[in-house]
């Protein structure tokens, strides 16, 4: 795989400060893909200085300047799909065809919503008898995982640009050779020098001093609650503006007039796709008494055909992790009807696809988020039992209700502590504002709402 030795800062390739390294391995064989510099505090402190610099002339780029330079950047990202899915294969282990529908297709699509919604946006508005100009932030420093390492990027960079921020980008120390592609990118767009900027390295050192600098007027984080609740403190101490998008315990609720056989497979389905580590994933299936043997064996079968088509998890960190909470599962007394905590091969981090009954709501498996192939069946007598348990969790990141029809559907899902909901399979909107209610985190990305969030208000009165 192809890996840069230096930070992309103020428009170019720069050495890095310190020469410490970050090794790349691939999840499905636990060989090195690549290598990149750790970023140390004065290459954040560079890159965040080339963003301040560059913010001024940016921020005065007229937004359909700055939209058509979002296109050019969707353009580069197509150029590069293969590339982008190669990559993300390599360093994140998803199967191929994923990388390329999802890893790959889904930051095109955005990327391509923020250059329309930069040129579209009104920036201006008035109320009675004054103008309201939004106006951007200023410097973002944006922090992401590695779950999804190219649209966590996107879902950041885009909208930031669109409302005329400058940006540091510190990726995931486990995905970094997805994000130096999207610097290629970007560069080769023609954004301008210092708008975008990316430091690789780690959380504590180079993320810290990132989310630290004073120089960073807005951070943008999507990570662990644990690390976001840090972030958020950090940012509050400083009187800073933050954005955090955080962990999920979603649930999949399938009422009693369901189709029961489709509301199974799509919610094995879902929390399948990239090995379980998704933030939204319906980790937490609940069937009504009367149905929920039948729903149990739907189940079973489900996840049992996923067998090898499911790709590792991201480290062995994250193997042990999953493993840990499957054993804890049983431990609690819950009942392994799919897979289990044995590593299904001998090379690379695996787990098997998971199902676990007689889930009971207080179980640890329940409460609290396992990012990976583990799917936990919860039974409920009627609906208010079902709507306590669907709530009945710290996060409140996304869900899916499953109805005879839509409006019965849409009835529980208002009751639902959420920030999104799939009703009756619904598909994913880039448009659609993602974000969380509750623990799962304070601000909104996508589409106008995601905008938003990166910009001020200033009134004036006439
Ligand atoms: P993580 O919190 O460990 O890391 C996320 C990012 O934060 C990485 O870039 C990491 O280097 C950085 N970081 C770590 N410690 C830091 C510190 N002290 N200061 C500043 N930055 C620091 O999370 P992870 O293990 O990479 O990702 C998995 C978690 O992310 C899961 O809990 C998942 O739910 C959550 N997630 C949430 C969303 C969402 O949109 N809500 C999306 C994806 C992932």
């Amino acid at each position: 795989m192809k890996a840069h030795d230096g930070m992309y800062i103020g428009g170019a390739w720069r050495p890095a400060v310190g020469t410490d390294t970050i090794t790349v391995l691939n999840p499905a064989d636990e060989q090195p893909v690549g290598q990149v510099p750790a970023g140390t505090a004065q290459d954040i402190d560079a890159a965040v200085r080339a963003a301040r610099e560059a913010f001024p002339a940016w921020a005065a780029t007229p937004p359909a300047e700055r939209g058509a330079l979002i296109g050019a950047l969707r353009d580069q990202l197509v150029a590069r799909k293969d590339e982008i899915a190669e990559t993300v294969t390599a360093e994140l282990g998803s199967p191929l065809p994923f990388s390329e529908m999802v890893h790959a297709g889904v930051p095109i699509l955005v990327s391509g919503s923020y250059a329309e919604l930069a040129a579209t946006y009104s920036f201006e508005e008035k109320i009675g008898n004054s103008t309201v100009y939004m106006e951007p932030v200023g410097v973002v420093g944006a922090i992401t995982p590695w779950n999804y390492p190219l649209h966590q990027i996107v879902n950041k960079v885009a909208p930031a640009l669109a409302a005329g921020c400058t940006v540091v980008l510190k990726p995931a120390e486990d995905t970094p050779l997805t994000a130096q592609l999207f610097a290629e990118a970007a560069h080769d767009a023609g954004i301008p020098a210092g708008v975008f900027n990316l430091v690789t390295g780690l959380g504590p050192v180079a993320g810290q001093a990132l989310a630290e600098h004073e120089g960073v007027d807005l951070v943008s984080f999507t990570g662990s609650t644990a690390v976001g609740k840090q972030i958020g403190a950090t940012a509050g101490a400083a009187v800073k503006r933050v954005a955090l998008e955080l962990g999920g315990k979603s649930a999949n609720v399938i009422l009693p007039s369901a189709d029961l056989t489709k509301a199974v497979k799509a919610g094995v389905a879902n929390v399948m796709s990239n090995s379980g580590q998704t933030c939204s994933a319906w980790t937490r299936m609940l069937v009504d008494s009367a149905r929920y043997d039948e729903a149990v064996s739907l189940a079973a079968e489900a996840a049992a055909k996923y067998g090898s088509r499911i790709g590792p998890v991201v480290n062995a960190k994250q193997q042990a992790r999953v493993r840990g909470y499957i054993d804890k599962g049983v431990e609690e007394g819950a009942r392994v009807v799919a897979g289990g905590s044995e590593a299904p091969r001998e090379q690379g981090y695996f787990v098997q696809p998971t199902v676990f009954a007689d889930v009971t709501p207080e179980m640890t498996i329940a409460q609290e988020e396992i990012f990976g192939p583990v799917v936990s069946i919860i039974r409920y007598e009627d609906e208010d039992d079902a709507l306590r348990i669907a709530n009945g969790t710290v996060y409140g990141l996304a869900g899916a209700v499953w109805a005879a029809d839509d409006a019965e559907a849409i009835a529980f899902a208002r009751r639902m502590d959420t920030g999104q909901v799939d009703i009756n399979g619904g598909s994913f909107n880039p448009l659609a504002p993602f974000g969380g209610y509750k623990q799962s985190g304070v601000g909104r990305e996508l589409g106008p709402h995601g905008l938003a969030e990166y910009l001020q208000t200033k009134s004036l009165q006439f």
